[in-house]
């Protein structure tokens, strides 16, 4: 049987990017999903590349570095993950703080420009006039998530990876070191394993009595066919709640309930997002709750409607737009910063997940990772070690 250097449990952007770049780096790799084209956080993604949001040395080179690799990524990996720039238009609601929002707004590096209604409405001529108050503005990267996890995938299988379908039941272990993994047709045999399982990642490594501060909202969104009109910017709110909901998880407070279904950590949120890609096709939403069981039902019905009236408030062009609803689970971490590196309760186990800035963040760690992992030291991937929450304590 072959023994791997490694095996990447998930083929979402976290999978399939630190699969590439474990092989690029000279690593024989296996990359395993449960299904072929699995309805995943990366499959009903928007896609945004923030890299004007870093706020810290660390997230401000990060951002530098993603979006310096998004400019090069589709002639390194050979297919296209259709990157490109566009205005990022952020409405300001009647009733938002905006002295608040302008402060927050004043971290980022380039910092988004505060304009007025009238301005906003040149910009995004489908906009409600009377929705909105104002709106920050500034430049943003995109790519297309699917295609850009299919293009790493491509890239992979030219470096001599192996991919396979195969849900993961079990990471193997013998004397505290990981030996494999378990699928319900096969064993894989390899030396180190990286859990690259977003949403459930907590949930594949609690059988191990592995707890990490890896979390995940149920996202829900709707998806339109091609429509015959253009939006020109990509639509976000300037206060976006989703960041605030997941702020709400302490991890002391709230650890025990998340390995328990059951629990709604804090009331549902509703960002009105909307980005529309090449082809013409629209996503549009989101919500996300806290609901600490993974296969939690959601009234889809009531969440359809909810997300329909505030996009159809915002512009009145997407009233009753055909669409189809979706869910999908979406990782994040106690800190907001991605949780990445060794997890000390088992020899060869690895966590890489919790991204809360995940296309512009997972090209350069995932870089990163890998050729710190084939000897070359790093002081900002050490800094990203899940066990950073255990010294805390
Ligand atoms: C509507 C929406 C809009 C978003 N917009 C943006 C944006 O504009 N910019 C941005 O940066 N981020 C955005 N995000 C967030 C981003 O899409 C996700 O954080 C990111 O795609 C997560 O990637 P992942 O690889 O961690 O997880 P996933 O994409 O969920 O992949 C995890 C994979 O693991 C597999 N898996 C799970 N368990 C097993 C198992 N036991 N065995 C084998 N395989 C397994 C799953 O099948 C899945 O394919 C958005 C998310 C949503 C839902």
């Amino acid at each position: 049987m072959t023994t791997y250097d490694w095996i990447v449990i998930g083929n979402g952007i976290t999978g399939a990017a630190l699969s590439y770049e474990l092989a690029h780096v000279g690593f024989s790799v296996l990359l395993l999903d449960q299904r072929d084209r699995p309805p995943s956080a990366t499959r009903f993604s928007y896609g945004g590349v923030a890299f004007w949001a870093g706020t810290t040395d660390a997230t401000q080179r990060l951002c530098q570095e993603g979006i310096d690799r998004h400019r090069q990524l589709s002639d390194e990996l050979g297919v296209s993950t259709e990157f490109h720039e566009r205005d990022l238009l952020m409405p300001v609601f009647p009733d938002d703080d905006l002295p608040a929002l302008t402060h927050v707004y004043q971290r980022f590096h380039p910092q988004p420009t505060l304009i007025d209604r009238q301005t906003a409405c040149e910009l995004e001529p489908l906009l409600n006039p009377e929705a909105i108050a104002a709106a920050f503005v500034v430049k943003h990267g995109h790519v297309h998530p699917e295609k850009t996890a299919q293009a790493y995938n491509y890239a992979f299988q030219r470096l001599g990876g192996q991919m396979a379908i195969a849900p993961v039941q079990e990471i193997q272990t013998h004397q505290g070191k990981v030996t494999g993994v378990v699928t319900p047709t096969e064993t894989y045999a390899g030396n180190q394993v990286v859990v690259c399982a977003g949403g459930m990642s907590r949930a594949l490594l609690h059988p191990m009595q592995i707890s990490v501060p890896c979390y995940f909202s149920h996202a829900e969104l709707i998806e339109t066919p091609p429509v015959d009109f253009t939006l020109r910017t990509v639509i976000m709110p300037a206060n976006t709640r989703r960041f605030a909901l997941e702020a709400t998880v302490e991890q002391n407070q709230h650890e025990n309930l998340w390995d328990e279904a059951g629990h709604e950590i804090a009331p549902p949120i509703l960002d009105a997002g909307v980005f529309q890609f090449a082809d013409g096709h629209l996503r549009l939403g989101q919500i996300s709750r806290l609901l600490t069981d993974p296969h939690a039902p959601v009234d889809a019905a009531a969440s359809e409607r909810q997300i329909r009236a505030a996009i159809a408030h915002l512009i009145p062009a997407l009233d009753g737009v055909p669409g189809q609803w979706h869910r999908c689970l979406v990782a994040f971490s106690g800190d907001r910063m991605p949780l990445v590196g060794a997890l000390p309760e088992r020899m060869g186990l690895h966590l890489f997940s919790g991204f809360s800035n995940p296309f512009a963040f997972i090209p350069p760690l995932a870089q990163r990772f890998a050729k710190s992992q084939a000897g070359e030291a790093d002081p900002l991937i050490e800094s990203l070690a899940p066990s950073r929450f255990k010294e805390q304590d």
